[in-house]
């Protein structure tokens, strides 16, 4: 054996304790940290002839890298929609790389086993019926590909056509309807060879970005064939919910697919404040909930539910001698994109047993809360407007005068900047906006007194020289 790599397994209790000493240290100043950081250039290294070990790499890293970190994970990153991770998930998912256990096979470790009951109690949180069977998969975007797929395959089917055995040869395009769907269904079309155009936008409500469902119902009478549906179960900008229920009438008139996106939106159902947001949900064909977002577990987790495993399985098969026969209960191999794949399921397991429906219902109503309250503080102050009323988690804003493209971005470059926390740009029914998605455990009301300080001082100090310099010109 290599000397290093023989040292490296002796001293392993050392390694594993520098690593506990270094988290240590890192959550413990992650309030202080800054929630993003702009990366710094680098230089690419020479793979060593040599190694150097184990600690010296960890050592190496810190020196060369640990000052980029963003605190993504602390409680004031409100960018995209990202989530922390709990005590309970990191003790997970740091076990998840000890055992290193494949959950693929069904017969030589109890992984897959785990992984059921966590979708099991996945499915309590989420009040879905039993008959919903779940998987996990890297993400939500993989969830959306795996829910479309199956949708695929099942509007093949009324054409007695089997695209997972034949290809998309013969299939007629295929009507895709939805009214706000998040990018990654796009990109799920690409990968299905559908096509992104394959997606005819719904309208929405007026001043919202819920489907109009009687413009649904319209569009669906006009389509040939089974279609497609894609439900929001909360968009990024808004939080706004598809009537689910309504949509799922539509099922007893016209033949289409159910797909429901709900990555973050799904926790609705955690709270009995918003729970009806998710009435319907037990309607869908497939549906999507994120793992790295509001369960608060790391990246990368997400859950995919069907009621129809035998579409799932007729897409994702991995028929091979050594993994032997598909059978009557398809391995997990058989289910999903990936087949070797990490044990994610553990995260997931430890966080939902260790805070359960009480944690979770906290975690979304303190959140929602806070969300609340920063819409408030905006809606009193010069400096910013409101582009939308605050439904549940995010908060979409703008500056007041003149949102430009320009001037929205340059008011974020100084707020990463000033580091106390960490906002992304969109665009909100034409206007150039702000939004604060709030989804982590760790948030308090202290930290939302930081960030509202944060964009008011920011706020004052880019608008006293945006003043100047356009007074200078
Ligand atoms: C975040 C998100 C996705 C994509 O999720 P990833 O986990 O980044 O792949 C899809 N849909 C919605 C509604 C989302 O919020």
């Amino acid at each position: 054996m290599n000397k290093i790599l023989q040292h490296d397994w002796a001293h392993q209790d050392m390694v594993l304790e520098t690593v506990v000493h270094i988290a240590n240290q890192f959550l413990q100043a992650l309030p202080a940290h800054p929630a993003a950081v702009t990366p710094f250039p680098t230089s690419l290294g020479h793979l060593p002839e040599t190694g150097m070990g184990a600690e010296a790499a960890l050592a190496h890293f810190q020196a060369k890298y640990a000052r980029g970190l963003s605190g993504s994970v602390g409680p004031r990153y409100f960018g995209f929609v990202t989530g922390g991770v709990t005590p309970a998930a990191l003790a997970g998912d740091w076990l998840t790389a000890v055992y290193d256990q494949n959950p693929t096979a069904s017969h030589d470790s109890i992984a897959p086993q785990v992984e059921q009951e966590a979708l099991h109690l996945m499915r309590q949180l989420f009040g879905l019926p039993d008959l919903f069977v779940g998987t996990f998969v890297s993400g939500a975007t993989m969830s959306n590909f795996v829910g479309l797929a199956q949708a695929r395959q099942w509007v093949a089917q009324h054409y007695g056509l089997d695209p997972a055995q034949d290809g998309l040869y013969g299939l007629p395009p295929i009507p895709v309807l939805a009214a706000t769907p998040h990018a990654s269904s796009y990109k799920a079309l690409a990968m299905l060879g559908m096509g992104k155009r394959a997606l005819y936008p719904i309208t929405a409500l007026p001043g919202r970005e819920a489907m109009d469902v009687a413009a649904l119902a319209r569009k669906l009478t006009e389509v040939d064939g089974p279609a497609i549906v894609i439900a929001s179960g909360g968009t990024v900008n808004t939080v706004d919910f598809d009537d689910l229920e309504a949509i799922a009438r539509l099922k007893e008139t016209f033949k289409f697919w159910l797909h429901l996106d709900a990555a973050f939106g799904g926790f609705a159902a955690c709270s009995p404040r918003f729970a009806h947001l998710m009435r319907g949900a037990e309607w869908a064909d497939s549906i999507t909930i994120d793992g790295h977002k509001w369960l608060n577990v790391p990246y990368d987790s997400a859950m995919t539910f069907t009621r129809h495993p035998q579409l799932q399985v007729a897409v994702f098969q991995n028929a091979a001698a050594y993994l032997g026969a598909v059978g009557e209960n398809p391995a997990p191999v058989h289910w999903t994109p990936q087949n070797s794949r990490r044990f994610r399921a553990l995260p997931a397991w430890m966080t939902l047993l260790a805070y359960g429906r009480d944690g979770y219902r906290d975690i979304v109503e303190r959140n929602c809360d806070q969300a609340a309250w920063l819409g408030e503080q905006i809606t009193h102050s010069p400096h910013f407007r409101l582009l939308a009323p605050v439904c549940m988690n995010v908060v979409c804003f703008t500056l007041t005068g003149e949102p430009t493209l320009a001037n929205v971005d340059e008011f974020l470059v100084r707020l990463q900047d000033d580091g106390r926390v960490f906002l992304t740009p969109t665009v909100y029914q034409g206007v150039p906006g702000i939004r604060a998605a709030i989804a982590n455990w760790q948030t308090t009301s202290d930290d939302m007194d930081i960030v509202w300080q944060a964009l008011a001082e920011t706020a004052r100090h880019w608008r006293k020289q945006h003043t100047d310099k356009h007074n200078s010109v």
